[in-house]
């Protein structure tokens, strides 16, 4: 018997709506496709719901996401909506979701698609990683924390604990087992980036990754300072297949990341635990060009791509493996024949236009 997939969608605040109608568009479609049976129950939240109702993420909705299979979010935030201290609603929203779900492990992929061009001369062998960001604790663990001493002195604290060490580190081998190893010469690599010459912390954080690199003996493991590999993703960014990281320095490299394969419209992202999954572009609102048709829908499809191949793994399901690879093999027809682009990656196609030809391309 086919198995029904409940999704909640959040569509958010700015550019989320529109991303998010035509994401939906694309998940209808494949699931026809795949004879998935799918439940998508679109919910509210976020920054325009906290104005209208004074709460970001209501209690319900958050049940919600914890009963569904899976989560897809566009955008949220929204740059007026403010807290009472003058905070947006976006930060407590998502480390309060994170948190909830327990998602350990932020999934970030750097691919430099057919047909985009990367702002870098030496992306000529290719580019084709993941960063794996911690996503629960590092410095991050101190979200709502921290210290502060009158005028003097304020205090944030990296945490880094056994278990969490060891959930995104094992997540960063089995995401290599999957793969086909780095564009350069097809060996499959982890690299932990770190700062271990310098803190304790992130030195507890390089010995537990060893320990399990132990474990996997067909893949190799090499070890990198942030600064350096900063440096290594503009110069050899074909000499990465995963790449696993604490939690800040995730967030800043895999924005770097996006800007070497096209921008932040291209980039999806996976947050997943031992129990849950939330898929998101890692673009955020962009209020400028929201409401206007312009925004490219790819980064939230390609999301959904990503929640598909989860949900593969999770119930090995052969249908949404299908879903996944239909999805992303249609953006990348589209964006191999060209014609069909939204402006950042150099087009002049509107949001729906691009869904369409993506639709065109998955029912061909
Ligand atoms: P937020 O405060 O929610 O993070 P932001 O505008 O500061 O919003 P992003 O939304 O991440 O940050 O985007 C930065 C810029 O990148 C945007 O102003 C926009 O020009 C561009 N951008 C981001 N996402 C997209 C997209 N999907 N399509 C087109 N351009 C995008």
């Amino acid at each position: 018997m086919t198995r029904e997939y409940t999704i909640v969608t959040l569509p958010g605040d700015g550019i989320g709506p529109e991303v998010m109608r035509e994401t939906t568009r694309v998940m209808e479609a494949v699931a026809d496709a795949c004879s998935l049976s799918l439940n998508l129950q679109r919910r509210e939240a976020g920054a325009s719901h906290y104005r209208d109702h004074g709460v970001a993420l209501p209690d319900s909705v958050l049940q919600d996401c914890l009963d569904a299979d899976a989560v897809i979010l566009s955008a949220i935030g929204l740059p007026d909506v403010r807290k009472s201290d003058g905070t947006e609603v976006q930060p407590d929203m998502m480390v309060g979701l994170r948190r909830a779900m327990k998602l350990h492990s932020a999934v970030r992929p750097v691919r430099l698609y057919p047909g985009v061009e990367s702002c870098l001369r030496t992306a000529e062998k290719g580019i084709d990683f993941i960063i794996l960001r911690e996503n629960l604790e590092g410095l991050f663990a101190s979200y709502g924390g921290g210290c502060r001493v009158g005028d003097a002195v304020a205090t944030d604290t990296m945490v880094i604990t056994r278990q969490g060490s060891l959930d995104v580190c094992r997540y960063a081998f089995h995401l290599a087992e999957k793969r086909k190893g780095r564009p350069s010469d097809g060996k499959r690599i982890v690299t932990c980036v770190d700062k271990a010459n310098i803190f304790r912390s992130l030195a507890f954080f390089r010995e537990i990754f060893f320990e399990v690199a132990a474990e996997h003996p067909n893949i190799e493991a090499e070890a990198t300072y942030v600064d350096a590999m900063s440096l290594y993703m503009v110069q050899n960014p074909s000499n990465y297949d995963v790449v696993v990281t604490e939690n800040q320095f995730g967030d800043i490299l895999s924005d770097l990341g996006a800007g070497i394969v096209g921008g932040l419209g291209m980039g999806p992202s996976a947050e997943v635990g031992e129990h849950h999954g939330l898929f998101q572009p890692s673009h955020g609102t962009a209020p400028q060009i929201a409401d206007q048709n312009i925004a490219n829908p790819m980064a939230t499809i390609l999301s959904a791509s990503m929640m598909f191949d989860w949900l593969g793994d999770r119930h090995s399901d052969d249908d949404c493996f299908k879903a996944a690879s239909l999805i992303e093999d249609a953006v990348i027809s589209v964006l191999e024949a060209g014609s069909v682009r939204t402006a950042d990656i150099g087009g002049s196609s509107s949001t729906t236009e691009v869904t369409d030809a993506i639709l065109s391309a998955l029912q061909s």
